[in-house]
């Protein structure tokens, strides 16, 4: 592995990064002064393969994957994705937030993979691990290149995000659409404003999710909502749980997928301090609830997920059951998500 520190200012060498876990050659650590990337501090590397098949790909909707970044500034307290930065020797706490990963070649090398011989064409599903329309993108602008190379080769594909910035690459998408299959899921798992600003802090808020599905909609671009995390007795009550799914009907969206809260190893610890600090009332009921590991005991999943089939019939709106947001129903699974990035193609 090469580590030549080439950034602009010098990263904090007491973080050093393992990235040739994940097939990877460093080149940079920057950080920049700009407001919105105050604190953080970008890993860019050249990864040496960006195609990657989910292991256990028969239980995921998907099988093979693009992830042009490692971390992520939304910083969503509960990020199952957290775990995946402990192979980086990264942290998983505030070092995901800050510590990002950034693959300079993942367009060129996309389009590499894709034109080769052995790739049958398979679905992708871009954005399953982080997000890939997180601030970053705005600065590196990976996704207008990779969507190029999908377009180009009308290579089916569908995005999960939270991201606004998925709209700059509208046309793109457009493009990509007339041409092959193509689905993207928006991630609303409530829409409780107060809940946004201290459980997802650098995302956008829920409103301007909705913003995002309503123009991708209205664009011909078909979006799903991923409900998710559905998180208890902080967003469970009928009340709001029919109110997101009212505002997820009024925004055009095709499907809406709940998804309770999971904590696994990574977001786990991280979740349980910020619980601590901001619902000290919650933590006694949590311990019960996520006793027996990182699920929700399945009775509570299935009367969310009843619940939400039900507001969804009401508002004229189903579950995910077709086409490219049913591919993107549900993030990568923690496990497959947090490996190593070692089952490559070519
Ligand atoms: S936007 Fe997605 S990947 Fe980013 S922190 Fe939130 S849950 Fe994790």
């Amino acid at each position: 592995m090469r580590w030549d520190n080439l950034g602009e200012n010098p990263a904090n060498p007491s973080t050093p990064a393992d990235l040739s876990l994940f097939g990877a050659d460093a080149v940079a650590t920057r950080s920049f002064d700009a407001p919105e990337f105050r604190g953080v501090t970008f890993h860019e590397v050249r990864a040496r393969s960006i195609l990657n098949r989910v292991p256990g790909a028969s239980r995921m909707p998907f099988e093979w994957t693009v992830n042009p970044y490692r971390g992520c500034t939304h910083a969503c307290v509960y990020c199952f994705a957290r775990k995946s930065h402990a192979y980086l020797d990264l942290d998983t706490g505030l070092g995901f937030d800050s510590q990002i990963v950034v693959k300079v070649n993942a367009p060129e090398l996309l389009a590499r993979q894709l034109a080769s011989a052995r790739w049958q064409g398979a679905h992708i599903a871009v954005g399953t691990n982080v997000d890939c329309y997180q601030r970053a993108e705005g600065r590196y602008g990976l996704m207008p290149g990779i969507l190029t190379a999908l377009r180009d080769r009308a290579n089916p594909f569908s995005i999960l995000t939270k991201g606004t910035l998925i709209l700059r690459d509208l046309e793109l998408l457009t493009q990509a659409a007339r041409v092959t299959e193509v689905g993207v899921s928006v991630s609303v798992g409530f829409t409780d404003r107060e809940l946004w600003r201290t459980v997802e802090p650098g995302a956008p808020s829920p409103q301007s999710r909705l913003d995002t599905v309503r123009a991708l909609v209205r664009n011909g671009i078909e979006c799903g909502v991923l409900m998710a995390p559905v998180v208890p007795f902080l967003s469970d009550r009928p009340e709001q749980l029919r109110a997101t799914v009212r505002a997820v009907a009024e925004a055009g969206a095709s499907s809406v997928t709940p998804l309770v809260l999971h904590l696994r190893p990574g977001a786990r610890e991280w979740f349980a301090e910020w619980l601590g600090r901001h619902h000290p009332g919650l933590v006694r009921r949590y311990e019960r609830m996520y006793a027996d590991g990182a699920y929700a005991p399945t009775w509570y999943q299935r009367r969310i997920t009843r619940q939400v089939h039900d507001f969804a019939a009401e508002f004229g709106i189903g579950p995910a059951g077709r086409g490219g947001t049913r591919r993107t129903a549900a993030p990568e699974e923690p496990d497959a998500a947090a490996a190593p990035e070692q089952l490559t193609f070519l």
